[in-house]
């Protein structure tokens, strides 16, 4: 036994020589990142990194071992205290969802249990198609739908873009390519559309020109006259249309096309409807708000980010496509190291069929133990609410003479102003930028900025469950004070 007994010793594993050891580190970390959510309001939203920071991120592969708690010290000293903020109250830049600690603990468990979701007969498995048989039911896609977690929104605009090409393609698109395409396809959305459209068509193959940016009115919705004339217009020059995408809840300005009128003008029209729905599509779980996104339940296809108002941590999208066979059809591949067996672990319906990963991590377990311990109810509430805060900051505005609206609010998206007399477009935004670029670097809030209709404006997007009243009376107050103080420095 001897030779047997080196043989042993000589194989090398990951695991810790004695399971004891692990147990201190940790719960000393799962203290420190309760203590961490906990006390997460009276930290900086964001903070500029010093240089040892910074410096200790160039160090090199590390080669030798470390014991784990060193490593979690490095980590507790140089990550934890400067991160993007977007779990903070006051965090309402771009758009993301808060996290919850409860999703947290999924994803530390989904990487215990380890599955991989290429799919497989496992729990794990069904509990990611039992996670996308819920989101059909919150947004009315029918209980024969397909749909897929994805990385995030811009993902799950892929599939479903995907899905409508080959759906309206004409030829085997995949078989031979878009060159054989007889017409070549046109895609529809507004103005507004969501900066990942550009990169899904380039990726098809179609080109950015084959997606048609259609005007939108003054409320940024798509102009559904404007889009008929363009379909009319590309089907006189020789195109095929093929699909129109109609945004629920825009990221400039949050605006939602009206999606009844374009499911009528895509069944008019015989096109792919596809709703991105990143931001909106969760409004339908809202009692007071869901008649915003009326139509939805008619799409060909649904993109939509659990990471944003689900508040997943990162990263969590969902495809929905109303013809599972026409989803599958697009993805499916079978290799001979992949098929099916009748029992066993490689029984029943591959997760992979229906997207582009072959492994999958394990999305659906932060979502599923979130929406347990809550009830989908409760998250449609707090939808609600930071659609309420939304008006509310908007009161704000409106009361307020230095400030100025910069496009009407609709959900939970606030475009505004500091005002400044007599001051041209491009000196209002620099003064705003500076505005903005204080409140982050003195850790107040975090907001961001775009261009609406050619004008400059500060953003508050506030999708997040922390935020409450009293936080948006103090960036108001707070970006008069930075107003104050910028125009006292200015030489006039
Ligand atoms: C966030 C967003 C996307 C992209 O989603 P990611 O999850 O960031 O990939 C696409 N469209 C809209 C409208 C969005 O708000």
């Amino acid at each position: 036994m001897d030779t047997f007994q080196e043989a042993t010793n000589a194989e090398e594993t990951l695991d810790p020589p004695d399971w004891t050891d692990v147990g201190a580190l940790s719960h000393r970390i799962l203290d420190d990142a309760i203590a961490y959510l906990k006390d997460v309001r009276d930290r900086p939203v964001w903070r500029e990194m010093p240089a040892e920071v910074r410096a200790f991120f160039g160090a090199s592969l590390p080669r030798s071992p470390a014991p784990a708690a060193d490593v979690y010290d490095d980590v507790a000293r140089n990550l934890m205290p400067y991160p993007m903020g977007n779990v903070h109250p006051r965090f309402w830049s771009w758009y993301m969802g808060s996290s919850n600690f409860t999703g947290a603990l999924g994803d530390f468990l989904a990487a215990i249990q380890g599955s991989n979701l290429g799919g497989g007969n496992h729990a794990a498995a069904l509990m990611d198609s039992q996670v996308v048989n819920w989101v059909k039911e919150m947004v009315g896609f029918p209980a024969s739908a397909s749909g897929t977690l994805v990385s995030g929104g811009s993902m799950a605009n892929i599939i479903g873009l995907t899905v409508a090409r080959n759906a309206k393609a004409g030829v085997d698109v995949r078989e031979r390519g878009v060159g054989a395409i007889p017409r070549p396809l046109r895609y529809y959305a507004s103005d507004q559309v969501h900066s990942c459209h550009r990169k899904a068509m380039e990726l098809l193959g179609l080109g950015n020109r084959a997606l048609r940016r259609i005007p939108t009115d003054a409320g940024s919705r798509i102009d559904i006259a404007a889009l008929k004339a363009a379909i009319a217009e590309d089907r006189a020059a020789g195109f095929k249309p093929a699909c129109v995408i109609g945004t629920a809840g825009t990221v400039n300005t949050g605006a939602v096309d009206d999606l009844q009128a374009l499911a009528s003008a895509a069944a008019e029209e015989d096109l792919w409807f596809h709703v991105d729905g990143c931001i909106g599509a969760l409004i339908a779980i809202a009692p007071e708000s869901r008649s915003l996104v009326a139509g939805i339940a008619q799409a060909d296809s649904i993109a939509l980010d659990p990471h944003k108002w689900l508040h997943a941590p990162f990263e969590a999208g969902c495809a929905l496509v109303r013809d599972a066979s026409a989803h599958r059809n697009t993805f499916a591949v079978t290799p001979e190291y992949l098929e099916s067996t009748p029992r066993g672990l490689a029984s029943g319906e591959w997760l992979h069929d229906y997207g582009l990963q072959t492994s999958r991590g394990f999305r659906a377990l932060k979502i599923w133990m979130a929406l347990k311990e809550h009830g989908v109810e409760k998250f449609g509430r707090l939808i609600d609410q930071n659609i309420e805060q939304a008006r509310y900051l908007t009161r704000l505005i409106e009361a307020e003479p230095t400030l100025e609206l910069m496009a009407p609010t609709t959900i939970n998206i606030v475009s505004f102003r500091h005002r400044l007399a007599g001051a041209s477009e491009e000196r209002l935004k620099a003064f705003n930028t500076e505005i903005m670029l204080r409140l982050q670097e003195e850790g107040i809030a975090a907001l961001s900025d775009t261009t609406v209709h050619g004008r400059h404006c500060l953003r508050v997007a506030i999708a997040n469950h922390r935020t409450r009243r009293d936080d948006l009376d103090l960036v108001v107050s707070e970006m008069l004070r930075q107003g104050r103080e910028i125009e006292a420095a200015t030489p006039a």
